[in-house]
C-alpha cells in the first residue's frame, strides 16, 4: 500500500478526518503511528555477537525527521503533507524533545547507536527511561531556576515490553520494566534502545522545581538523570539508579545469551559490552556475582569470562568527575556486591602495590574507573590528545601494566541528524555538487575541495549559511521574543556550562568589546553572542556565569550606543533541537576550553561541518580539525596541553597576577562588579565570581585571554575578506567527513568489538 493511503487511513481511524483536515499536532501523531508501522515491518539487524552499549544517557533528541530519513521517506512523506497543505517542518516542532541525557557524552551514545544501526551490525543501547530527565532550564530575575522536564507522552516512540526484572538492593526489590525504542539504521535495519523504568514510579512525589523526596526509592528510582549528590541521599540514590540500570540490563544480556542457547562460557563470542564513562560499572561485578552464585562458576571463570567482555570507554581527566563512591554507601545499596569488588581489589593488591591502581583506596573509597581499567579488556580515550594524556599523565600507572588495552577512538557525530536533517538546504547543494556519496561515505566530502575556487558554489555556501541564519532569527523572535540582526556575524558558545569550557572568558571578550564600542571603536560587521548552557544545579560558580551572561544581554540591549553594533543572547533550555536550529547557523564556533581539559567535544564536529570556523584551543578534537584543516582554516590560541599540566604541577598560575599586570584584563574582571553590572544583576552572584577568577580561577581563563582577545579579533577582521571566507567555509566541510561517527564505530568494531 502506497505511503499517503497508508496515512489516509490512519488519520480516517485516529480522528475521522482526511489529511488536509487535521491539525499539525493530529498529523504528528498519525506519522508517528505511520513510522512505528514502517519500522516493525523493517527486519532486526542479527548476527552471531552482539554489541551491548550501556550508558547513563542518550541524547537522543527528537525523533521524527531522523527516523523518517533513516526509513527513507522522508522525501515522500514531505510531499505527500505539502499536496495537503501541510509542512513537514512545522509538524516535527510538536514531538517532544526526549530528556535522556546531559551533554555529549549522551549525545556521544545517540550518534552511536545511530551509527551501530547503519553499518548493519547487530547493537542495542542500554540505560533507563527518566520521566522527568535532566531538567528544564528557564531564567528568571536572571537567574536558572530547574523545573522538572515533563517529556513523556501516552503516544510515543516507547514501546512497553511485556519484560520484567526483579532487582535487589539490601534493604528492597523492585520490579523494573523493560521500554524499547526502535533505532533504525539508515537505510538499512532495525536495532533498538532498551531503557529500564520502574513499575512503582510515582511522579506526583516531585514538589517546587525538582525538589523531591531523596529516600523514596520504590517512588524516585527513574524521576531524574543526575539527581542532587551535594548529600549523602542523593549520592545514594546515584548508586540505586546505577545499579538498577546494570541489574536490568546484565539480566537482559543473559535472557538473550539463553533464548540464543549460546555457551556462557564463551559470552565473549557473543556479547561485548561498552561501559560508557563509570556510571555503568557495576556491570561488570554484577556479572561476575550471577555467573558464580547461579550458574556454578569458579570466581577465577567468572571473572575471566567478564572480564574478555567489558570494555570502558573514559570521557574525562577531570578528578572531580571520575566516581569514587564509599564502600560503606555500597555495603548500604548493594551489599551483594561487595564481596565481590573485595575479591577484585584484593587480586589488584596482590599484584601491584601502587596506590594509584588500587580498587579501593586508603579511605575506602572504591574507584570505579579502575574495576573498568583492570578488569575489562579495552580502555579507549576519545580524541588522540586525550588518549595520549591517559597514557601518558593520568592513567600511566594503568598504561605501564595493560599498554595492550589502551586505545583511541576519536567521537564522531551522526551525519544523518546534524547535516541531513539539521541543514537541509547544504545537504542537497552538497548532492548536487559532488553527488550523494557522502551520504553513506563521509570521505567524499572532500570532493568538495576541487570546487575551491568556483566562484558559484563559493557564493552558494554563504548564500545557504544566510538562509539558516534567517531561520534561526525569525526561531529567536518567536522563542525568545528577541531581535537578531541576520547580517551580523553570529558567534556562537553552545555546550554545557563549565569553567573548564570557559563561558567566562568569553564573557570576558564581551565586555571587552563592549567597552571599545563605548569608547567609540566599533566593529565593521555587527556581533551576534550567543549562548546556550545548563549548569547543574549545585555548581555556584557555574550559576554565577550564566547570570553574568544574562545581565550582560541586558546592559547590551539597553544601550543605544551599543546594540547597533553588538547584541549578546543566551537562549533558554538548550538541548539538541535547539543546537539543530543554532549550529547550521553559525559563523564562528566556540571551541575555547583549557588545553587538556575538553577530552573530545562532539559540538567542534557539528559546527565544522555546517561551514562555521573554529576559534579553540589545542584541545581534544579540535587538534584534529586543526591538522585536517591545516592553520589557515582554523584560529587556534593559547597555551598548549603540556603547558597547561605543567602550571598544574608546579602550582604556578596565579589569576590575581594576570590581573594586576595587564590594564586590559583588569578593566575587563573590574566590569563583572561594576554599578553598570551591579544595576541589573545580583552583588551576591557577581562578587562571588569576580573573587573566584580573582583568587582562583582554577582553569586559567586570565592565562589565555589576551591570546583569545587578540586571535578573535583578527577573525573578525579576516571576515570582512568574503572570498577568503568562503573558502574557509568549503574546506571545513570537506574535511569534516573524517568525524562522521560511522568511522568512529567502524573503528570500535574493528579494535575493540570485533562484530562480522
Ligand atoms: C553536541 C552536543 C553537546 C556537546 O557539545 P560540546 O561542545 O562537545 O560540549 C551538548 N549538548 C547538546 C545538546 C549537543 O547536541
Amino acid at each position: 500500500m502506497n505511503l499517503e493511503q497508508q496515512l489516509q487511513d490512519l488519520t480516517k481511524d485516529m480522528y475521522g478526518k482526511a489529511i488536509a483536515d487535521c491539525s499539525d499536532s493530529e498529523i504528528y501523531y498519525a506519522v508517528l503511528q505511520l513510522s512505528k508501522g514502517l519500522m516493525e515491518a523493517t527486519a532486526p539487524i542479527s548476527g552471531d555477537k552482539k554489541i551491548y552499549y550501556i550508558s547513563a544517557e542518550f541524547l537522543i533528541g527528537k525523533l521524527l525527521s531522523n527516523n523518517l530519513i533513516n526509513l527513507g521517506v522522508y522525501e515522500k512523506l514531505d510531499e505527500i503533507l505539502k499536496a495537503n497543505g501541510k509542512e513537514l517542518s512545522k509538524i516535527e516542532e510538536i514531538e517532544p524533545e526526549p530528556s535522556l541525557g546531559n551533554g555529549g557524552l549522551g549525545r556521544l551514545a545517540a550518534c552511536f547507536i545511530d551509527s551501530i544501526a547503519t553499518l548493519g551490525l547487530p547493537g542495542d543501547g542500554i540505560g533507563l527511561n527518566y520521566h522527568f530527565g535532566l531538567f528544564k532550564q528557564v531564567f528568571e530575575d536572571r537567574k536558572q531556576k530547574a523545573v522538572k522536564n515533563d517529556w513523556i507522552e501516552d503516544k510515543s516512540w516507547l514501546n512497553k515490553t511485556d519484560v520484567t526484572f526483579d532487582v535487589k538492593f539490601g534493604d528492597r526489590t523492585v520490579k523494573s520494566r523493560l521500554y524499547d525504542i526502535d533505532v533504525v539504521g539508515y537505510e538499512k535495519g532495525i536495532n533498538k534502545l532498551r531503557l529500564f523504568d520502574i513499575e512503582s514510579l510515582d511522579e506526583s512525589i516531585v514538589g517546587e522545581g525538582i525538589s523531591f523526596d531523596k529516600e523514596a526509592i520504590e517512588k524516585n528510582l527513574t524521576l531524574f538523570l543526575y539527581p542532587d549528590d551535594s548529600d549523602e541521599a542523593g549520592n545514594l540514590l546515584r548508586i540505586y539508579q546505577q545499579y538498577f540500570m546494570v541489574s536490568s540490563g546484565a539480566q537482559l544480556i543473559l535472557k538473550e545469551m539463553k533464548e540464543k542457547k549460546y555457551d556462557l562460557r564463551k559470552m565473549y563470542d557473543h556479547a561485548v559490552i561498552q561501559i560508557n564513562d563509570t556510571h555503568p560499572t557495576m556491570v561488570i561485578p554484577e556479572l561476575i556475582r550471577i555467573l558464580v552464585d547461579e550458574k556454578a562458576f569458579t570466581m577465577d571463570e567468572a571473572i575471566e569470562v567478564v572480564s574478555k567482555t567489558c570494555a570502558y570507554t573514559n570521557h574525562t581527566i577531570l578528578a572531580e568527575a571520575l566516581e569514587k563512591w564509599p564502600l560503606s554507601y555500597l555495603e548500604k545499596v548493594v551489599p551483594q556486591l561487595v564481596p565481590i569488588i573485595k575479591e577484585l581489589d584484593k587480586r589488584v593488591a596482590e599484584k601491584y602495590d601502587d596506590p594509584a591502581v588500587q580498587i579501593i583506596d586508603k579511605d575506602g573509597r572504591v574507584h570505579m574507573a579502575h574495576i573498568d581499567i583492570h578488569y575489562g579488556f579495552s580502555v579507549n580515550g576519545v580524541a588522540a590528545i586525550h588518549t595520549e594524556i591517559l597514557k601518558d599523565s593520568e592513567l600511566n600507572s594503568f598504561y605501564k601494566i595493560y599498554p595492550e588495552k589502551f586505545n583511541n577512538k576519536t567521537n564522531g557525530i551522526t551525519f544523518r541528524r546534524w547535516l541531513l536533517s539539521c541543514n537541509k538546504p547544504l545537504a542537497n547543494f552538497l548532492t548536487e555538487t559532488i553527488g550523494d556519496g557522502y551520504k553513506k561515505n563521509a570521505d567524499e566530502l572532500e570532493k568538495l575541495l576541487e570546487k575551491i575556487n568556483d566562484q558559484g558554489v563559493l557564493d552558494e555556501l554563504m548564500n545557504i549559511k544566510n538562509i539558516k541564519k534567517q531561520e534561526l532569527v525569525d526561531y529567536v523572535k518567536e522563542a525568545e521574543g528577541i531581535t537578531l540582526n541576520p547580517d551580523s556575524i553570529f558567534d556562537i558558545q553552545v555546550k554545557r556550562l563549565h569553567e573548564y569550557k570557559r563561558q567566562q572568558m568569553n564573557a570576558l571578550y564581551i565586555i571587552h568589546k563592549y567597552l571599545e564600542i563605548k569608547a567609540g571603536k566599533k566593529p565593521t560587521t555587527p556581533l551576534t553572542f550567543i549562548f546556550g548552557a545548563k549548569a547543574a544545579p549545585a555548581y555556584i560558580i557555574a550559576q554565577d556565569i550564566i547570570h553574568l551572561l544574562l545581565c550582560l544581554q541586558e546592559i547590551v540591549k539597553n544601550d543605544p550606543d551599543v546594540s547597533p553594533y553588538m547584541t549578546v543572547l543566551m537562549v533558554e533550555n538548550y538541548n539538541v533541537s535547539y543546537a539543530e536550529k543554532l549550529i547550521p547557523a553559525c559563523n564562528v564556533s566556540e571551541q575555547i576550553s583549557l588545553a587538556s581539559k575538553e577530552a573530545s567535544g562532539t559540538g567542534n564536529m557539528k559546527f565544522m561541518l555546517n561551514g562555521a570556523v573554529t576559534i579553540g584551543t589545542s584541545d581534544g578534537a579540535n587538534v584534529e580539525i586543526h591538522e585536517l584543516v591545516g592553520d589557515d582554516n582554523i584560529y587556534i590560541f593559547g597555551e598548549k596541553s603540556e603547558q597547561v599540566i605543567e602550571h598544574y604541577a608546579k602550582a604556578d598560575y596565579v589569576s590575581r597576577s594576570f590581573y594586576e599586570n595587564d590594564p586590559v584584563i583588569k578593566e575587563a574582571v573590574d566590569f563583572i562588579v561594576s554599578d553598570e553590572v551591579m544595576k541589573v544583576g545580583s552583588k551576591e552572584n557577581l562578587e562571588r565570581l569576580y573573587n573566584e577568577l580573582l583568587n582562583k580561577d582554577w582553569f586559567m581563563t586570565l592565562l589565555d585571554l589576551k591570546d583569545y582577545i587578540a586571535t578573535k579579533d583578527r577573525m573578525f577582521a579576516d571576515y570582512e575578506d568574503k572570498q577568503k571566507w568562503k573558502k574557509m567555509m568549503l574546506t571545513n566541510i570537506a574535511k569534516a567527513g573524517f568525524f562522521s561517527s560511522d568511522r568512529t564505530i567502524a573503528e570500535y568494531n574493528r579494535d575493540i568489538w570485533k562484530l562480522k
